[in-house]
């Protein structure tokens, strides 16, 4: 190990969606094993997806072996799972009226799994584009009246979003990715969705299965009000790391950079995805659609170059 720590270069994992496409590959050049691929988990520790260490040094393992081996590389933070999933979503389709527990929900009755916060930044979007978040019952027994008899239209609330909006989507929160985004999504390392609704659809000839019940009971009602569902930022992280969006699980940073810079993040341990452009990061070359993982104690980053980056850490314990 050099003195700056190490940067663990990662190798995506693909899902299979009903509502997938192909701008994985078109995009960002990767070589996508499905017709219908949504989602690139670019940093993933999870059952569901373990990416491979590409650095020769780490040859043959995962970042799930290598946290459990190596907890000095992150900072020696508690909790026997690696905190942050980093995935980019193709979605071509609509992806269902959805929401995810928070940590209590979920450790009482899912097995003890995380809960699932999460937010989107915006890579791309059609003009005029439209996501759920939020509804507008009034208070829970009106939630479950409107979810019960059907009322979509008065139940989901829509929100316009444009390219470099950061919409947070906290434990509890509706919420769906409609047809045409690409957004690189920093959440929990959790995979616990229930399904509110799905647009009547058949997948192999049947409805994918509703969660109907947990659904109301995991909603937060009222819903945060619209005007603060997103953060405009497109302005914010001009040649150095921009924090864009805090929550008690992770911050996330932007970085549009033109030329060269030298930045320092104190972090237990700094997962970067680059999407857009490129450039070297310390004398080694990164490019659109490369995710990796700066471990503790990394130091100075000398960067160059044109390119977009999106980063995320989480707090010291
Ligand atoms: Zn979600």
């Amino acid at each position: 190990m050099n003195s700056r720590g190490y940067m663990l270069r990662l190798k995506p994992v693909f899902t299979e969606n009903v509502w997938g496409g192909t701008r994985l590959k078109s995009d960002f050049g990767y070589d996508i094993p499905f017709a219908r691929t949504g989602e690139c988990w670019g940093i993933a520790a999870h059952p569901h997806g373990d990416n491979a260490i590409l650095n020769p040094e780490f040859a043959g393992e995962t970042l799930a072996g290598l946290w459990k081996k190596r907890p000095d590389l992150f900072g020696s933070l508690p909790g026997d799972r690696f905190p942050l999933l980093i995935k980019i979503i193709d979605a071509k389709d609509n992806l269902s009226i959805q929401v995810h527990p928070d940590d209590a929900y979920a450790a009482a009755h899912e097995n003890g799994s995380l809960g699932k916060t999460e937010c989107w930044y915006v890579l791309d979007c059609p003009p005029n584009a439209q996501l759920v978040i939020g509804h507008n019952a009034g208070t829970r027994e009106e939630l479950a009246d409107m979810i019960h008899s059907g009322r979509w239209k008065d139940l989901l609330r829509y929100v316009p979003v444009k390219k470099g909006d950061l919409v947070p989507i906290p434990a509890g929160t509706v919420h769906a990715i409609t047809a045409g985004m690409l957004v690189l999504e920093t959440q929990q390392n959790s995979d616990i969705t229930y399904r509110m609704y799905d647009y009547d659809r058949l997948m192999n000839g049947k409805p994918r299965q509703l969660h109907v019940q947990q659904c109301i009971d995991v909603v937060r009602v009222p819903a945060e009000p619209a005007e603060s569902s997103v953060i405009h930022a497109q302005e914010m992280g001009e040649n150095a790391w921009g924090k864009i969006y805090a929550c008690g699980y992770f911050n996330v940073y932007r970085m549009n950079l033109d030329g060269q810079t030298t930045q320092q993040m104190d972090a237990p341990f700094v997962d970067v995805s680059i999407v857009d452009g490129e450039g070297e990061l310390n004398g080694t070359k990164v490019r659109k659609g490369d995710h990796f993982i700066l471990t503790d104690g990394y130091g100075q980053q000398n960067w160059s170059g044109k390119l977009l980056a999106i980063a995320s850490t989480a707090e010291r314990k």
